[in-house]
């Protein structure tokens, strides 16, 4: 969840991501461009329980399925077990934190602002929320 070079002054540490990257509900607006543009690397990751209570993997559905989904999780091996990690966490030779699908990330993720107060349970771990405190 790290914002990279925006505004936020977030310091790329990492633990957003760390502690809150999984056991994240999605929205169907987040499949729509990984399914219009094959984002396979990322589809094979999401689990998707169908309103008819059946699960599948993100990598089965078409645009045409979205209607049809109760339910999406982030995330979850191409085998459909849960993950306790996000597959997409990276950091640089130098520790810094960064996103491999910045420019895909769900919703959950753009929308993750501790440093705007939308996150009063972390912002207390997050070191650029707190260098912001009075
Ligand atoms: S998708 Fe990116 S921003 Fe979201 S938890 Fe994973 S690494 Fe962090
Ligand atoms: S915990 Fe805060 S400083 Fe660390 S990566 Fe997340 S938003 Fe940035």
């Amino acid at each position: 969840m790290e914002r990279g070079s925006d505004q936020s002054g977030c310091l790329q540490c990492g633990r957003c991501c760390e502690r809150w990257g999984w056991n994240q509900r999605g929205t169907v607006e987040d499949l729509v461009p990984w399914i219009r543009e094959g984002r396979i690397e990322i589809l094979r990751h999401v689990g998707i329980r169908l309103k008819d209570g059946t699960r599948t993997s993100g990598i089965d559905l078409s645009l045409q399925d979205l209607p049809e989904i109760q339910q999406i999780d982030y995330w979850q091996h191409p085998d459909g077990r849960r993950m306790h990690s996000c597959p997409f966490f990276r950091r640089s030779p130098a520790g810094k934190a960064f996103c491999g699908i910045h420019e895909y990330k769900p919703a959950v993720c753009r929308d993750f602002m501790p440093w705007k107060g939308n996150s009063i349970e972390f912002a207390g771990n997050c070191p650029a929320c707190r260098e912001r405190s009075p």
